[in-house]
């Protein structure tokens, strides 16, 4: 099976199930809203943007990191930015063949300037809709409680999470700074959203240990569990974490921006595909990363081998996971899995019709001829 390029990654559909709103805009936006309202950044351009948030550079840890969302909130404080930044995100989502994604975020960063959280909820989802109806990207809302925030305000986006269950909202979670705040913190709002049938992923195992990720599947009661880096610290956990096929909503080039792994090469990812577990590829923040699901996916393949077969797994982890209603994920999956298929063989095809085509050298005849191993492997692929 061959190697996946970049081209053919970004013609695959794809899914983005951990991607930060807050994280995720573009510079051009941010600078034109904060001229517009008058809000004071560090720079007034994109170059000099890009240097104040670290984009794309590797931080001191998650702290460090986490600064940068102090820059895109300050122009994040009203329902018409709220609802443009959501609906440019999702355009550049559809524009590299994601199908679905998931946006999370924390309404309570948003409310400096006196917005009621019901507001902030809608403003979002109705970008996301309007993005829908112009690119055909399906989205749903995850709803971040925040770590180093009093347990008081996750109890009531807790509250909000449930009111707009199915209007928009698809799930909760836990986001902010992991070192020092225990998921267990905010148990009461995990036990209100379980009550209420709410699914919940939660950061865990990126800047603190497998007790994170024990407390959050077990006292909390997650579904999924964003990163999981450090979840390898475990065996006994990570055979649950596999046999529950408790998804782990991997952020490659985040992680290494973070310092949660040193670099790519010393990341989990390969042996967690390996073992079986349920892995899926996301951005986590697509601005302060400077990645996208492509980029991901094209460092996952870099790293890892990944050929087209296993891709094609990645991707279909990725619709698995989705906080959608079971008969909607299934109609949805084997959608994916005949129009992946077909690329895939339509790519073999193209590659062997490369190969074929490829100048003949001149051959001394007394030198045995061999095959180029590319021709015969797609040969044996198509
Ligand atoms: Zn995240």
């Amino acid at each position: 099976m061959f190697t996946p390029d970049r081209a053919f990654i970004e013609r695959l559909p794809k899914t983005d199930l951990h991607v930060h709103l807050d994280g995720s805009m573009r510079l051009s936006t941010i600078l034109e809203l904060a001229d517009a309202r008058g809000v004071k950044l560090p720079a007034t351009d994109e170059a000099g943007l890009a240097k104040a948030i670290h984009m794309g550079e590797i931080c001191q840890d998650l702290n460090d990191y986490l600064r940068a969302f102090d820059i895109t909130l300050s122009v994040l404080q009203d329902e018409e930015a709220l609802r443009r930044a959501a609906y440019e995100l999702a355009e550049d989502a559809a524009r590299e063949n994601v199908r679905y994604m998931e946006v999370r975020y924390s309404p309570i960063l948003h409310t400096r300037k006196g917005a009621a959280l019901t507001r902030i909820v809608e403003s979002v989802i109705e970008g996301l809709a309007d993005a829908r109806r112009d690119h055909g990207i399906a989205c749903n809302v995850i709803i971040c409680g925040i770590r180093h925030i009093e347990p008081q305000q996750s109890l009531r986006l807790a509250e909000v999470a449930s009111a707009y269950k199915n209007k928009g909202v698809c799930g909760f979670d836990l986001a902010g700074a992991e070192y020092d705040y225990p998921p267990k913190q905010h148990r009461e709002a995990f036990y209100l959203v379980r009550n209420n049938n709410v699914r919940s992923t939660i950061h865990a195992g990126e800047a603190y240990g497998p007790e994170s990720i024990h407390q959050a599947i077990h006292v909390c009661g997650a579904h999924r569990i964003g990163h999981g880096t450090r979840l390898r610290e475990d065996g006994e956990l990570l055979n649950y974490v596999t046999d529950q096929r408790i998804p782990l909503e991997v952020c490659l080039s985040s992680n290494v921006q973070t310092r949660a792994v040193r670099d790519f090469q010393s990341h989990p990812l390969g042996f967690y595909f390996d073992f079986g577990v349920r892995v899926t590829i996301n951005t986590d923040n697509r601005l302060i990363t400077n990645a996208t699901v492509t980029d991901e996916y094209v460092r996952a393949v870099e790293t890892f081998g990944f050929d087209a077969t296993q891709v094609k797994q990645l991707i279909i982890n990725g619709f698995k996971s989705a906080f959608l209603p079971f008969h909607e994920r299934q109609t949805i999956l084997r959608r994916v899995n005949q129009e992946v298929s077909a690329l895939i063989e339509e790519e073999v095809a193209r590659l062997a019709a490369t190969n074929a085509e490829a100048p003949v050298k001149a051959v001394d005849p007394a030198t045995p001829q061999k095959k180029t191993p590319g021709a015969t492997k797609a040969a044996t692929a198509a």
